[in-house]
């Protein structure tokens, strides 16, 4: 990162960027209130520091560490970004403002009547955001993988139906993304992309969804670190889009025996993910606990553990589900949550932060 002198001109400016991208990395110009900043993105060890602040008109340089600099609150500090809280704003929706946002919706889209009814439901319920799969990861290919892998037509026509549900009851939407070649058909149909689990390693996939300039919904790897996971945000903030919604949805379990739940929900990763990055975060308890009976609960303690919002599968018959029914709230299970979860937001929430 290197810092101009106040006053700094053009063509010092152009000097400064000539020099660094000999080295291979990416600059751009970040203009704060008095200063200009030009952040790197790419290996900045290749540069040698004395190459850069010998020049005139440079300040300071100053190397970072951190694998996820772009979205740290450290970082944005230095930038001299007023980045407390990032605030996403989706339709009318704004995500990172403190009031818990709630997605909900089914796996999988199955029919226009059933996307319908739970847009239906779940809007009653208090949900802010539709969602549902298009194209679902699936661990058996003997298993239904979303009305997208039948042909094209049908995903652009489950696409057409999630859209209409979300503007009919008037709920954004968001569908997985799975793979590169979907990245632009999805994009003209939802609000929010979303990257699943299984994906989150994929950068190629995560820079094609970041180019959208659309906010990206990017679920933990149930294998990967917290640092891991703001790594590869970072690979969406450095194609310029920041707006990146986090989405802890459990890790691998430990031990040999039963766990009783799918995954483990590591809700402790919430407020650490909140101390070193100014992006919301929210949480998956139906993917974490594959289980019904236990998403009350802790949908509860993920929004007591300072969660922005939860996204919650939801159906109004579960067992009829094709996929994941036995982790699905009913559109009332789903209303008894968030009247509980807003409870518990106000009783945490100091009363001037309340909006
Ligand atoms: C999903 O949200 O539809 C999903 C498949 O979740 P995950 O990627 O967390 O397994
Ligand atoms: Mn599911």
């Amino acid at each position: 990162m290197i810092i101009m002198e106040r006053g700094a001109t053009r063509e010092q400016i152009q000097q400064v960027l000539n020099e660094v991208t000999r080295y291979g990395v990416r600059a751009e110009i970040s203009n704060t209130d008095s200063t200009i900043v030009i952040e790197l993105v790419g290996d900045e060890k290749m540069i040698p520091v004395s190459a850069v602040t010998s020049l005139p008109g440079v300040k300071a340089a100053i190397q970072i560490e951190t694998p996820y600099k772009l979205v740290s609150r450290e970082y944005s500090r230095y930038v001299g970004n007023s980045l407390e809280n990032l605030k996403i704003k989706v339709g009318d929706v704004v995500l990172g403002n403190g009031k818990p946002v709630y997605i909900a919706g089914p796996c999988a889209i199955e029919s226009e009547t059933q996307i319908m009814k739970i847009a239906e439901g779940v809007k009653q319920a208090g949900a802010h955001i539709l969602r549902g799969g298009v194209f679902k990861p699936r661990s058996s290919v003997h298993s239904f993988q979303g009305l997208g892998s039948i042909d094209w037509k049908k995903a652009e026509e489950a696409l057409k139906w999630l859209r209409r549900a979300g503007e009919q009851f008037g709920l954004p939407v968001v569908t997985e993304v799975r793979g590169e070649q979907q990245v632009d058909l999805i994009a003209e149909y939802v609000d929010i992309l979303q990257i699943g689990s299984r994906n989150m390693y994929d950068q190629d996939l995560l820079v094609a969804v970041a180019r959208k300039k659309k906010p990206v919904l990017l679920k933990r790897h149930f294998g990967a670190s917290v640092e891991e996971f703001l790594s590869f945000a970072e690979y969406i903030a450095a194609e310029n889009n920041k707006n990146i919604i986090l989405c802890e949805r459990g890790i691998v379990p430990v031990g040999k025996g039963k766990n009783f739940t799918r995954y483990m929900l590591d809700l402790g990763s919430v407020p650490a993910i909140k101390k070193e990055t100014y992006l919301p975060i929210i949480v998956d308890p139906s993917h974490a606990m594959g289980r019904r009976d236990l998403i009350f609960n802790m949908s509860c303690a993920a929004i007591a553990a300072g969660a922005n919002g939860l996204m919650i599968e939801s159906h109004y018959n579960p067992e009829e589900a094709l996929v994941d029914g036995s982790q699905a709230v009913t559109p009332e299970e789903l209303g008894a949550i968030i009247r509980a979860c807003n409870r518990i937001y106000k009783m945490i929430t100091p009363k001037n932060n309340l909006n």
